[in-house]
């Protein structure tokens, strides 16, 4: 029998952080899914090596349909007011020569695993007063679940995924311990919390989706700290070593890569079929007693408004509000030289975090929190390429004498912060711009407010502090979201709520119109969190909503 005359008991669509999840739990519940998902499957031994002679000069390799098209709305001016803000490096100057901002980073691959493929690996609790910004302090909206209904589901998730972190951290109580122990801190880091102590800062041991030792059938981390470019030992819990690898194992989920879902079809009750192309064109229609959709915060809220329905322009868009309330990465990162050698190049990404002013009240005067870990990873400062372009200055034998001197010498140190919605920054559709299949792409408008601004200013000032205080004596480089766009994390842009005028699903991820409609990504976030990565938190939501399918269905009434 072809896929298309198979009846599933569900179809998953998009197989990142929350699709995997869910494809994982309903496979596990005993339900049949067909997993579609427009990339790749990437194989980490021969995919991501390390090992060539180009290594620092690939980013995560490039497969066939793996890039993401979208289109970026004109973005907004910028002032000598935020001024302290652009982005520079102090061989070639400003980064952003334009007084506009530059929309240039949305880069989430399309591959079996979705993002997880090149995330780091941070797998954070959300901080449990952020999840009330509305009632607490009149911005975004109220969470319609607490941390504590979360916490089993966070359990489970950081299980299956391999997490390993601090037990201690009294915004995010435990029950049970983290499944692996810390990360020992890399030399650099070390640097780092002596800088911090002198500012009566903390510097705790993330919690990553990395394993210090041999777990579940995956070995140990060998700290090569290129987790952005693919983990070449799958020791990084990426969807597809982790969730979708044991979702194959029930024989219960069929993945199909290469299938780019057009179009998600109701009658008048329910969810019907789903349809979709393969990279040849041919397309394909399949039913399901639900679908659940997880295609990302940018990606599903396109889907749905290409879903029209006979009463609706996009699909569960009975309140408004697919695609509105977007919210993107708010960042800043500062590097500068120490004037010792510290091995940079070494460690993991982030193996500890300051989470001090990461409650939505900790910074003094402005609302919602943010973090800051070792960013020199994710600055890409970590070969002898990027130090001769970015670092080390001049040319011929004095060149090579500093290269020597100065290589392993940059600390970077980094901040997320949160991101609240507002009526300027949402998801639309171009049609002036259509894809392969003559369908409009996603349209990006994105505007950083001054609070958002301000926020900033703040994470780039504590940044450059952290950094003195860790004893660096020259700044090289900084960078952040004011002159660039960037959406590594991406949220809320078919938020959760109780009331259905003013949310698109409801706490079971569940829309409120189509009860057999689900949508398990980050785009169901009321609200950002404080620079928290969300991948944990997608999971714990996503296997949550894939238990409670499971128990719709036993009682019939899905
Ligand atoms: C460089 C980088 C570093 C990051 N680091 C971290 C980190 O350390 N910790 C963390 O928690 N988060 C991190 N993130 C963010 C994290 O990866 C994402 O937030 C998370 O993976 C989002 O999950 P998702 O399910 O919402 O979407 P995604 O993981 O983006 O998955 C969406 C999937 O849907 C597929 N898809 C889209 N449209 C269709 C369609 N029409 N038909 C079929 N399939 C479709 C895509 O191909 C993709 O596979 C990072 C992201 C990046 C880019
Ligand atoms: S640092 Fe560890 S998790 Fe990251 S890519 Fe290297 S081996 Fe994998």
């Amino acid at each position: 029998m072809s896929i298309k005359d198979k009846q599933f008991d569900a179809i998953v669509i998009g197989s990142g952080g929350g699709g995997a999840a869910a494809a994982w739990g309903l496979a596990y519940k005993g339900l049949s899914v067909l997993l579609l998902e427009a990339g790749q499957r990437f194989d980490p031994y021969q995919d991501y090596r390390l090992s060539t002679a180009q290594w620092e000069q690939s980013a995560f390799p490039e497969k066939s349909k793996s890039k993401s098209f979208y289109r970026i709305a004109e973005l907004q001016k910028l002032t000598r007011q935020w001024g302290s803000l652009r982005s520079w490096n102090h061989i070639s100057g400003p980064m952003i020569k334009d007084d506009r901002r530059l929309g240039w980073k949305y880069s989430h691959v399309r591959g079996l695993g979705g993002s997880t493929l090149h995330f780091t690996g941070e797998a954070h609790r959300l901080n449990k007063a952020a999840m009330q910004m509305h009632s607490r302090f009149g911005v975004a909206a109220d969470w319609p679940l607490q941390y504590q209904d979360l916490e089993i589901w966070y359990q489970l998730a950081e299980l299956i995924v391999g997490v390993s972190g601090s037990d201690v951290d009294p915004h995010r109580p435990r029950k049970r311990p983290h499944p692996l122990p810390p990360h020992s801190a890399s030399f650099a880091s070390q640097t780092v919390q002596q800088g911090l102590e002198k500012l009566g800062l903390s510097w705790t041991p993330n919690s990553l989706a990395v394993l210090p030792k041999a777990y579940d059938g995956r070995p140990g981390c060998n700290y090569c700290n290129n987790c952005n470019r693919g983990c070449p030992r799958k020791d990084k819990g990426s969807a597809d070593v982790t969730f979708l690898h044991k979702a194959e194992k029930t024989e219960r989920c069929d993945i199909q890569t290469g299938k780019t879902v057009l179009n998600i079809e109701s009658d008048a009750n329910k969810i019907t079929a789903v349809v979709y192309a393969d990279e040849q064109g041919n397309r394909y229609r399949s039913s399901a007693k639900t679908v659940i959709v997880a295609c990302g915060a940018v990606q599903t809220p396109r889907l749905l408004l290409l879903s029209n329905t006979v009463q609706q322009e996009g699909l569960a868009n009975e309140s408004g509000l697919v695609g509105k309330n977007f919210m993107e990465t708010l960042f800043w990162v500062s590097s500068g030289l120490h004037p010792h050698s510290i091995g940079s190049q070494r460690g993991l990404p982030s193996d500890s975090i300051c989470w001090d002013y990461n409650s939505p009240d900790a910074i003094k005067n402005i609302i919602g929190g943010c973090r800051f870990t070792l960013a020199t990873a994710e600055a890409d400062l970590l070969g002898p390429i990027n130090y001769a372009q970015r670092v080390v200055k001049g040319f011929g034998r004095q060149h090579k004498a500093d290269m020597r001197k100065q290589y392993g010498n940059v600390l970077s140190v980094g901040s997320i912060g949160e991101c609240l919605p507002h009526t300027d920054s949402y998801i639309g559709l171009d049609p002036d711009h259509l894809d392969e299949h003559g369908l409009p792409l996603a349209k990006i408008h994105s505007r950083l407010d001054t609070l958002a601004l301000n926020r900033m200013r703040f994470m780039a000032d504590k940044c450059r502090e952290i950094l003195q205080a860790s004893g660096v004596t020259q700044l090289i480089e900084e960078y952040g979201s004011y002159d660039t766009f960037n959406s590594t994390h991406v949220f809320g842009t078919c938020r959760m709520g109780a009331d259905p005028q003013q949310s698109v699903v409801n706490a079971n991820c569940q829309s409120h119109r189509w009860k057999n409609l689900f949508i398990v990504d980050a785009s169901v976030f009321p609200s950002s969190g404080g620079g928290e990565s969300p991948s944990l938190t997608i999971q714990a939501l996503a296997i949550r909503s894939a238990f409670f399918i499971a128990e719709q269905m036993k009682r019939k009434q899905l």
